[in-house]
């Protein structure tokens, strides 16, 4: 396709529209919204980009107690930081955070740059991200288009493109950064209403002109998705990519009131968390298969076969692996299937 101007058709009063949506019925009392410190604000963003709003709300408060400020974040260790994580998946998230904090602390004097391409700049952050944070801790002018914005502006104004290419991402960023109201103090009301309408109302599947359960949707006469019946179309959706099975043996090696565990690779499934071996050199005690179980992740599908063994003797030590005792192991960075595991485990009685 060649480069081409897209021509965005208006829509009259959207963005006034959105901000007066959002003052009446967006969300106002989400904690992230009080105290707007760049440090604050950073934090929601990154712990929202995967995770469900129900779930940060109940991990935001503990994170902060742990780590109140930058400084405390960047001073820790990444196995800290991987540990408070446990459970909210995909890590490279908190690898990032932790970098990203370093980051502020050596290069910008501790202090959150507010200009949104220099924060950009810094480790996990995207053009979205920066672009919030900018707003709502600093009052910049800049645009958000993260996946629940693009899916708002491509239903209302009939964007039907690839939004895996860049030339049609920039196009909406384009068409974001025209939307942006003139008065300043405008932006976060809009920023905000943006984020809400698409996380609440125009959601992927079922959005309020479906549902009337969701309200009802201020856009629906001009909304072109929803005149022209293609909501289930637009955004466009690419084909699916392939999901990888893979088997995986845990070894559940137990010596009295200890487990064996191994740090994982820096890179792959589960990057650097604590988690059972995946191989052993022989043990003489007798093992005990235990059922298999599922976990999916984005494009994997991962079957986990553990096999138990209750040992006389400790195994030699292989590379990155460490003996735990059964009370300090849910202070570790662990993938979500490894504490479920443990959890449901009677490791200490098993062992007596
Ligand atoms: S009419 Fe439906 S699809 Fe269009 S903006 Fe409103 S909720 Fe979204």
């Amino acid at each position: 396709m060649s480069e081409k101007v897209m021509i965005f058709s208006e829509v009259k009063n959207f963005t006034q529209d959105l901000i007066d949506w959002q003052k009446k019925l967006g969300r106002h009392d989400l904690p992230w919204q009080k105290n707007r410190t760049a440090y604050r604000v950073w934090l929601s963003e990154i712990m929202l980009q995967q995770t469900q709003v129900s779930t940060v709300l109940n991990r935001y408060d503990e994170f902060l107690k742990i780590f109140p400020t930058v400084e405390r974040l960047g001073a820790a260790t990444v196995d800290e930081v991987l540990a408070q994580w446990s459970g909210m998946g995909y890590y490279t998230r908190a690898r990032n955070l932790h970098r990203c904090a370093q980051s502020v602390m050596t290069d910008h004097d501790g202090v959150f740059p507010s200009d949104p391409k220099v924060l950009e700049s810094l480790p996990g952050i995207g053009r979205s991200t920066a672009a919030a944070v900018a707003v709502f801790a600093y009052g910049k002018r800049a645009a958000i288009l993260d996946g629940n914005v693009k899916r708002v502006l491509a239903r209302i104004w009939g964007f039907d493109q690839d939004l895996t290419k860049t030339l049609h991402t920039n196009q909406l960023w384009s068409h974001a950064e025209n939307l942006l109201p003139h008065k300043k103090s405008d932006l976060i009301a809009y920023t905000q209403g943006l984020m809400d309408f698409g996380a609440t109302h125009c959601t992927q599947y079922q959005p309020a002109c479906i549902d009337p359960q969701k309200g009802s949707c201020p856009f629906k006469k001009s909304c072109v998705a929803y005149l022209s019946e293609r909501i289930n179309q637009i955004p466009l959706k690419v084909k699916k990519v392939k999901v990888e099975k893979i088997d995986m043996t845990w070894w559940v090696m137990i010596h009295q009131d200890q487990v064996l565990l191994e740090k994982r690779p820096e890179k792959g499934i589960w990057a650097g968390l604590w988690c059972f071996p995946e191989s052993q050199e022989l043990v003489k005690e007798p093992s005990q298969a235990m059922p298999a179980f599922k976990h999916v992740l984005t494009h994997r599908q991962m079957t986990i076969k553990p096999i138990k063994v209750h040992l006389k003797k400790r195994v030699r030590l292989q590379e990155n692996q460490q003996w735990f005792s059964l009370n300090d192991v849910g202070g570790l960075g662990l993938p979500k299937p490894m504490s479920l595991f443990l959890k449901s485990l009677d490791l200490v009685r098993d062992g007596e």
